[in-house]
């Protein structure tokens, strides 16, 4: 007897695949648009906002002549915010291996090669960076932007993530990083009536399985942004634990803020009010829509210093 297509495994395997698997496919998929037309996006205001965010906790932080290692690099989006941040030495490790190849090529364009830079495909969250990164290398700063959720699935991930983001860390040295605000995302649902498992705008939505129940670890919502992320599997970060478990990696909290605060704070500061008009966050033309003020908002950005 043929089997049936419920029983085909060829049928099934796609709906069973793991989701760190269809997370990297997921990523895999999305081309590498060039800067151009990058500007006809639906959210280019919000691609630039996020990416003005990443350059304050950037110029925040680094250091010239820093090491850097950046976990869920992707298609090495911030390789420029670190060249201006002077830094010596940049190692980037991402789970989805084309986008590891065009941070390769996007580093490889860059003019001058302004610092030593090597990338690697592996899975951050269940493996150790050790496979990859000599262990006689030692960090300065660990950078995780908008990738360190998908660790939340299990303890065992988000603690392999935390024994990465520490292991070559020096004393002192800094760990940045930006979430979805899980408290935030939760309050947003509980506000809606009793049977909605979805919040959202015409930019982002995010539905949730089920509302009566958010565990630690594994509270899995599927993550929907116009022109940039398809219905992918993220989960929520409950900020205490994930302080309490950084602590028992030498990490102490020293920053954490919504992105709104962050605009409201570092707009106020010369350089980066400059910086918004330079990376067209605003412009004659106008900011950033409402719907897609509300979606900069899902996230916050946070910082830990390793204790000595
Ligand atoms: N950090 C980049 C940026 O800000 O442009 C990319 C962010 S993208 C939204 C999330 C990234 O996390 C993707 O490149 C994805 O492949 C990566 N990622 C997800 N799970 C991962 C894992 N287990 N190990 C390494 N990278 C992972």
């Amino acid at each position: 007897r043929s089997p049936t297509a419920s029983e085909d495994p060829a049928v099934q395997q796609p709906q069973q695949k793991k989701v760190h698997a269809q997370v990297a496919d997921h990523y895999n998929a999305r081309p590498d648009v060039g800067v151009e037309k990058r500007k006809e996006s639906t959210i280019f205001r919000m691609k630039s906002f996020n990416n003005w965010l990443k350059s304050v906790l950037i110029g925040r932080y680094a250091r010239p002549r820093d090491r850097v290692l950046d976990v869920g690099v992707g298609k090495g989006g911030d390789l420029l915010k670190w060249s201006k941040a002077k830094i010596q030495y940049f190692i980037g490790c991402d789970i989805a291996s084309k986008s590891i190849e065009q941070a390769r090529e996007r580093y490889r364009t860059m003019r001058n090669a302004p610092f030593e830079a090597h990338f690697h495909a592996m899975d951050c969250y269940s493996e150790p960076i050790s496979n990859v990164v000599a262990p006689d290398i030692v960090f300065d700063m660990v950078s995780m932007q908008f990738c360190l959720h998908y660790s939340f699935e299990t303890e065992t991930k988000a603690r392999m993530m935390l024994h990465n983001v520490t292991s070559q860390l020096k004393p002192g040295g800094v760990f940045i990083g930006t979430i979805p605000d899980a408290y935030w995302i939760v309050k947003k649902l509980k506000s809606e009536s009793d049977d909605k498992l979805q919040i959202g705008n015409s930019i982002y939505s995010i539905r949730f399985e089920r509302r009566d129940r958010f565990d630690k670890f594994g509270s899995k919502y599927w993550f929907h942004l116009e022109d940039a992320i398809d219905d992918c599997p993220e989960y929520l970060v409950h900020f205490p634990t994930f302080q309490k478990l950084a602590e028992e990696y030498g990490l102490e909290l020293i920053y954490n803020k919504k992105f709104h605060q962050v605009y409201e704070e570092a707009s106020q500061e010369l350089d980066f009010n400059q910086l918004l008009y330079r990376m067209n966050v605003v412009s004659e033309n106008g900011s950033l829509s409402a719907d897609e003020w509300e979606a900069a908002n899902v996230y916050l950005a946070f910082a830990f210093r390793k204790k000595n």
